[in-house]
């Protein structure tokens, strides 16, 4: 395939510490079903050093394409460096579209190279489609969650978008071939920004969120911290992990880590019990896909009862508390 393949989707294959991020195969799938909608190839750009292994679970995961730019200036993620080699490869490539995962990393840097590009970037998207035109329809929940909007840049390229990982499914991967193209970049001091000298990295406890078959989440409606040992309780009787809303994680009753959301994280366990939440998209979006949704509240007109298999109307604290007993009392009997 020529330079030119290169023009159509485009994914940041975003690796850390040499480990290749989730979100990036998750986005390689939707890059998949966009780009099968107009017949254009999709590329994954990878940057790092010592990381062209990666470039064949890209290809095994839908990339046709992957850039690779590997150089030991780019080992370690510095904003400076990496928007400085992205913006160069999409000015030689001229790319329609690029998707990056909204994690820590993305957030930092698709904004700057949007704004270095002079080009528009949705961030936190929930799901995103192309129209016949090929311009690429970014959908967002907006308002405070009360509506979904859908934005387009007609006017600029790359049309430019972030989504929270677990939004998007990666596809299995095949042992389709593609390209592998090794770029060289000149990066100087003026790229560089500060040296990186060392790095730590803090091992999280326990079973992270998004792995756990169990959500017990609190939110606003738990109203203080001795409601949140409630929810701390129940979820260590049934071995489940803590979520919460973000005025929940304002309060400081829990740590910004177990937000769930579209500026949290998404999770698909088994059991999701949703305690005084009142249901907006911005959190629904990242607990929806839970198999089994119980939901506790006061208001029985609450939003999270449309997304809830199992309602609740009722003050959590005269719920919550029995509950636990009786998994307790059950508990004792079976052992
Ligand atoms: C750009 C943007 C991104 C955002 N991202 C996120 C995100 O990722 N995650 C997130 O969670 N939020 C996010 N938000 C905030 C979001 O819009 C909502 O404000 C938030 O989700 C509401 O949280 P809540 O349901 O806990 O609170 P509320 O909406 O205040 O609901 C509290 C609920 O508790 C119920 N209640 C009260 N007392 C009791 C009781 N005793 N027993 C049982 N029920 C009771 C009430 O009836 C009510 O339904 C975001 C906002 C913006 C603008």
């Amino acid at each position: 395939m020529s330079s030119n393949g290169c023009k159509g989707i485009w994914v940041f294959a975003e690796q850390r510490g040499g480990e290749l991020h989730g979100v990036s195969l998750e986005l390689l799938g939707k890059a998949n079903e966009l780009a099968q909608g107009i017949g254009c190839a999709v590329t994954a750009v990878l940057l790092g050093h010592n990381i062209t292994s990666h470039a064949k679970t890209l290809v095994n995961h839908g990339a046709d394409i992957v850039l690779v730019a590997d150089d030991p200036l780019l080992k370690h993620y510095r904003v400076l460096p990496y928007s400085y080699v992205i913006e160069y490869l999409i000015k030689e490539y001229q790319p329609e579209v690029l998707l990056m995962g909204a994690t820590a990393m993305g957030v930092e840097l698709a904004p700057r190279v949007a704004a270095k590009l002079k080009t528009g970037l949705s961030a936190h998207c929930i799901d995103l489609k192309l129209d016949r035109e090929g311009k690429l329809l970014q959908v967002v929940p907006g308002w405070e969650g009360g509506v979904i909007a859908t934005i387009a840049c007609p006017a600029h390229r790359p049309q430019m978008a972030t989504v929270m990982p677990g939004i998007m499914r990666a596809l299995s991967p095949t042992e389709k071939t593609g390209q592998i193209i090794e770029v060289k970049v000149s990066l100087t001091d003026k790229n560089l920004g500060p040296e990186v000298l060392e790095v730590k990295t803090e091992k999280p406890a326990g079973r992270p969120l998004e792995q756990a078959e169990i959500v017990v989440a609190g939110g606003w409606g738990v109203g203080n911290e001795e409601g949140w040992k409630t929810i701390e309780q129940l979820a260590d009787v049934l071995g489940g992990s803590v979520g919460a809303t973000r005025p929940a994680v304002d309060e400081g009753w829990v740590e910004e880590g177990q937000m769930i959301g579209q500026s949290g994280k998404t999770v698909r366990p088994t059991l999701y019990i949703a305690v005084g939440i009142s249901g907006v998209m911005h959190h629904v979006v990242g607990m929806d896909q839970s198999k089994e949704i119980i939901s506790i509240n006061t208001d029985a007109n609450a939003d999270i009862f449309e997304v809830s298999d199992v309602i609740v109307v009722e003050d959590f604290k005269k719920v919550v508390p029995k509950l636990i007993k009786e998994i307790e009392a059950r508990q004792k009997v079976c052992k």
